[in-house]
């Protein structure tokens, strides 16, 4: 064979590979046989996403209504939970407080067994339907929601099964899981509940996969897979997700010691949180296929005769859709150690031989580790560079998946273009230009830190002896080292996410065993191929579904796993890597390089990408004036238009105290407002203490309240319609008299869904000092004299865009 035809083959089944990896990642069509009405699924998501309708709001109403009928209509026993709720995370601590009025809708289907008392027999199937206020959640989570509807539909019109099946749409998720923890710590049903299902999205589109369970999964996932044909589950996502700070529903259950399952899809990040987050952009495919895991696993669950709970975990993954590989603790740790044997004996064999030597994989060490500072430093610049532009992170994450395929391309070229240079002899040229293209890079990206200088100053002396051994480096060796203690150390720390390690490595290596015994020439060239197809069937829909969910933060990071995994499969690589003396590897680096200067400059903004602008009004109750305030005022764009030379400088913390913010105000006129009010009910004096009953009320539905204490109030205890607040630490002590008081330091109550009656609260505080609170209501649009907002701007999520600010300050003697 000769080089063209081995690098031909090899280039198409990489490509091919890739391809099959990628359409992993993507939600399958839509079943013609199912029972799932597509259509009905779709009006469900059009009623509930219609527009953006967090807790409180009359929006949010409405679509209780909507659910609650369908319930109903099914002839489900139907009822909303309507209770207060005091944020608490099972083992996180926060600084503040939240606080909501909740109305969860909870619908039953009686099983078989309903007259059994049996305890923890409930099967809980879980989504939730508030929205954040910046987008009308089509995804998150009328989606899940659709899709539980549809399932009760199916469900309720066949014969009963044998656990009680409770639908229990939660409202206040978005603003702290709130729905969530006033059903299992609050509802007289939570001690029946038995196992939890939960549904979420944090995309627009892209397959759903199970990512999480609660611990002791062995028995749950093995009934799992035998219920969903074509589940997409890993319990690498789980090892991540559990080392995250992000949240669902099933955090509050899991809590609370229940067994779950949890389901979400995460393509599409731009849409999550954002007006993008429409019907008409959420994919009609991920929505079936969300709708299809609810029938089934709610119809499998619900129909076994017991549960059961087990001690140990299981690995799983899917070599492809339908192929889902799962196996037990015993033999995860048998694999890893059979692995990495097999890998110490072709080493000490290979030495031995003197196929390898340890000159040469030492210098291959110092050549992998040039490749990954180049590749490391290259994309750690393109994102200082993206973070400096004007929204470049925000244009990045709309183009979806793209920027990944330019930036793999880029990364590809650039390894084997280095690799072989590496082991063909370096020119002078190569070993300053590198380093120079880089420092080139730095200054682009406009930064001054001596930090970012580090690596390009490093890769000269390591360039430099790399040049001068006369040992030519051996880089496969050095990957293969790598990665045999990349297993050793993900098998120690997280031994069900180690599959990703183990079976690559294991196919490459017995490639190696095999591939000793055939004759140089084609048979040996396809053993190569073969072994290197296992890192390809697992490797790159993990690392595209990385990038999807958490990567585009840390692009440097996956290009230089991306870079390692491509000197893994070196068999392959190398073909494609040397053929031309390297001139293809350097077309590829230029392919990468043009095809990420069009995802980085390439594109505006437009009605499907938007660009997220703020823009609120501010009311200062006490002085009575009103101004417009933005943090984002960008010249040329319509926000920058608006606000104008006329807009100056000033600071979030003058309406929020201690939400330190530079923001753009513009003066505007007051319009006509009614400001939440803060009363005294009635106030009580004994042993000490004084104890004060408050009453908090707001006009406007679907405001939230900041409510900030002054940290030297010394308040003691506290509740809200009976319900007690934990008071901070630094607030007790300061009760107590053990600290100097804090003037500065303000303890700060959000509080979500205030009914149109208001609240209660009870404080208690030592006698004499008078109490001082800052009220800073958040309503939920703008006055009438807003400018319109062209099509290709939208409220920025995670800000008080479009919404008015009013705060004041009360001081009750
Ligand atoms: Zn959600």
């Amino acid at each position: 064979m000769s080089g063209w035809q081995k690098a031909l083959i090899s280039t198409i089944f990489l490509a091919a590979m890739l391809a099959f990896g990628y359409r992993q990642t993507q939600a399958p069509g839509m079943d013609a046989g199912s029972e799932l009405d597509y259509p009905a699924l779709i009006r469900h998501v059009e009623v509930i996403a219609a527009k953006p309708h967090p807790i409180g709001s009359l929006a949010n109403r409405r679509v209780r209504d909507y659910i609650v009928g369908y319930f109903e209509s099914l002839g489900l026993e139907t009822q909303v939970q309507k209770t207060t709720v005091v944020y608490r995370h099972p083992h996180r601590t926060g600084s503040g407080t939240i606080i909501g009025q909740v109305e969860n809708i909870i619908a039953r289907l009686p099983g078989r067994s309903q007259n059994v008392v049996e305890a923890a027999s409930d099967l809980v199937v879980m989504a939730h339907y508030d929205s954040v206020p910046s987008g009308p959640g089509a995804a998150d989570d009328a989606s899940g929601v659709a899709s539980v509807m549809e399932a009760a539909r199916i469900l309720s019109n066949a014969p009963p099964p044998v656990h009680d099946v409770v639908f229990l749409i939660t409202d206040g998720e978005e603003a702290g899981l709130l729905g969530a923890q006033g059903f299992f710590r609050q509802h007289p049903a939570a001690k029946n509940v038995g196992l939890v299902l939960n549904f979420e999205a944090r995309g627009s589109h892209g397959a759903s996969f199970m990512f999480e369970t609660s611990a002791g999964n062995a028995w749950l996932v093995d009934r799992l897979i035998a219920s969903t044909p074509g589940l997409l589950a890993s319990s690498l996502s789980y090892e991540i997700y559990r080392r995250m700070t992000n949240d669902t529903d099933l955090s509050i259950s899991k809590g609370e010691g229940f067994s779950g399952l949890n389901f979400a899809f995460f393509a599409g990040l731009s849409d999550y949180h954002a007006m993008t987050d429409s019907v008409e952009n959420l994919d009609k495919n991920t929505l079936a296929q969300q709708a299809n895991y609810v029938l089934e696993t709610t119809r499998h669950f619900a129909s076994l005769d017991h549960w059961q709970r087990a001690h140990d975990d299981l690995t799983y993954f899917n070599l492809w859709r339908g192929g889902l590989v799962s196996y037990g603790q015993g033999l995860a740790a048998a694999s890893g150690a059979g692995v990495l044997l097999l890998g110490l004996w072709l080493f000490a064999a290979a030495l031995r031989r003197g196929r390898i030597g340890p000159g040469s994989v030492l210098t291959g060490f110092l050549a992998v580790l040039s490749v990954f500072l180049f590749v490391w430093s290259l994309f750690e610049n393109l994102l200082v560079y993206l973070r400096s532009a004007d929204a470049g992170m925000i244009r990045i994450v709309s183009l979806g998946e793209w920027p990944l395929l330019a930036w793999f391309v880029t990364t590809l070229g650039l390894t084997l273009w280095l690799s072989n240079r590496f082991r063909k002899g370096l020119s002078k040229a190569d070993v300053f230009l590198p380093p120079l293209v880089l420092v080139g890079l730095i200054l682009l990206a406009g930064r001054t830190s001596a930090l970012a200088f580090v690596v390009p100053v490093l890769l000269i002396p390591l360039m430099m002896i790399l040049r001068s051994r006369s040992m030519r480096p051996d880089l496969w060796t050095a990957s293969l080292v790598i990665w045999w203690l990349l297993t050793a150390l993900v098998l120690l720390l997280a031994p069900n996410a180690s599959y990703l390690f183990v079976w690559p490595l294991a196919a490459v290596l017995l490639g190696i065993a095999i591939q000793r015994r055939l004759p140089d020439g084609a048979s040996r060239f396809l053993a190569g191929l073969i072994a290197c197809s296992v890192a390809l069937l697992l490797l790159p829909p993990v690392y595209i579904l990385a990038y999807l969910a958490l990567g585009f933060a840390q692009p440097q990071i996956l290009m230089v796993i991306c870079s390692l995994s491509l000197l893994l499969v070196w068999p392959l690589t190398r073909s494609i890597g040397s053929l031309a003396d390297g001139k293809v590897a350097l077309s590829l680096l230029g392919a990468g390089i043009l095809m990420s200067a069009v995802v980085v400059f390439g594109r505006g903004f437009d009605t499907r990408h938007p660009r997220p602008e703020e823009l609120f009004y501010a009311i200062d109750v006490d002085r009575q004036e009103g101004f417009w305030g933005s943090q984002d005022a960008r010249p040329g764009s319509w926000l920058g238009e608006f606000m104008g030379a006329g807009s100056r400088k000033a600071n979030t913390g003058q309406i929020l105290p201690g939400y330190d913010r530079q923001i753009h105000i513009r003066d505007g006129d007051l319009p006509a407002y009614t400001p939440a009010s803060l009363t005294v009910e009635n106030e009580r004096v004994g042993e000490g203490v004084r104890e004060i009953h408050l009453h908090l009320s707001a006009a406007n539905a679907g405001a939230y309240v900041n409510l900030l204490f002054a940290g030297d109030a010394g308040i003691e205890t506290a509740s809200v319609n009976g319900f007690p607040v934990a008071v901070p630490e630094r607030n007790r002590d300061r009760a107590m008299g053990s600290q100097a008081p804090d003037s500065g330091s303000w303890w700060r109550w959000r509080w979500y869904g205030l009914p149109d009656a208001g609240a209660d609260i009870m404080l208690t505080l030592p006698l004499g000092s008078p109490l001082k609170v800052r009220v800073v209501e958040i309503d939920d649009k703008l006055p009438d004299a807003a400018p319109p907002r062209p099509a290709n701007s939208i409220r920025r999520p995670y800000s008080w865009s479009d919404s008015t600010v009013m705060f004041q300050t009360v001081v009750l003697e």
